[in-house]
């Protein structure tokens, strides 16, 4: 479903040319949940940004259900990026408005009509259990309840692939943990494709099928969690998985 092909990030900063993402390869199937771990500067979020287009690869190709992102543009791309949706460690909502509009805000740019619009935006509050909260602002919302309005925003369009980056990074443990079971339920329930990026090792445990462990831009490693928690081989990786252990 998503396909990685020698894909390299590099940026012109004063110091000279800064390359985030180095020759990657990677195949993320159709309905997978794939993690991504590292720690911080190892070209994460640049490798997830390149996902919607948000960055460019320098080099490389990224194909996503058959389509080249790489190449496209214009309305394709305003076509791809619903079906490649995003959420954020800081949420990343409208402050002004409420839960129901924060919801409603991509349908409006997609011009779904009106009466379309409430069923969808009652169907989406109901599934991330938002009920009874429509009414309230961001500001009036706990860290939890403000990542499942914009877990709900990024699904309104219905996407094929759901973005998270640090998604569950500004939370407690136990709303972490919450979060996650949302992500599960909606990648069961939908059959949407997740990939999610974290520097913490017990969130690849709980959710993950496979992880891909990165440094300095790299894979360097990558399988199945169960098998990269038995045998971890790289010293990174023997580092994150101690973590939870
Ligand atoms: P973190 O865990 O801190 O979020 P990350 O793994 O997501 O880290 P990236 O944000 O992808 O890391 O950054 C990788 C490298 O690329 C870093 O050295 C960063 O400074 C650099 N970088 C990222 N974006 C840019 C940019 N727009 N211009 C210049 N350098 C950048
Ligand atoms: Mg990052």
């Amino acid at each position: 479903m998503i396909s990685i092909k020698n894909v390299r990030k590099s940026f012109q900063t004063k110091q000279g040319t800064l390359t985030a993402v180095d020759n990657v390869n990677l195949e993320i199937n159709e309905g997978e949940i794939f993690g991504v771990i590292g720690y911080s500067g190892a070209g994460k979020s640049t490798l997830i940004r390149m996902l919607n287009k948000l960055e460019s690869p320098t080099e490389g190709s990224i194909t996503i259900a058959g389509r080249e992102i790489s190449k496209i543009k214009g309305a394709e791309l305003r076509k791809a990026r619903q079906e490649i949706s995003m959420i954020f460690q800081h949420f990343n909502l409208l402050w002004s408005r409420t839960v129901r509009e924060n919801i409603a805000f991509p349908l409006e740019i997609a011009g779904v009509s009106g009466a379309e619009r409430k069923r969808r935006v009652d169907e989406l509050i109901k599934l991330v259990g938002l009920e009874g909260r429509e009414s309230a602002y961001p500001s009036q919302l706990s860290g939890g309840q403000k990542q499942r309005v914009g877990i709900a925003r990024a699904l309104a369009n219905n996407p094929k692939v759901l973005l998270c980056d640090e998604a569950t990074s500004a939370l407690d443990p136990q709303t972490t943990d919450s979060i996650l079971e949302l992500l599960v339920d909606i990648n069961k329930r939908l059959g949407l494709t997740i990939v999610l990026i974290t520097h913490e090792m017990h969130v690849i445990r709980k959710i993950c099928h496979r992880v891909a462990v990165m440094e300095n831009g790299g894979i360097v490693e990558l399988g199945p969690v169960l098998d990269v928690f038995r045998n971890p081989k790289q010293p990174i990786t023997k580092r994150f998985v101690q973590q939870v252990t």
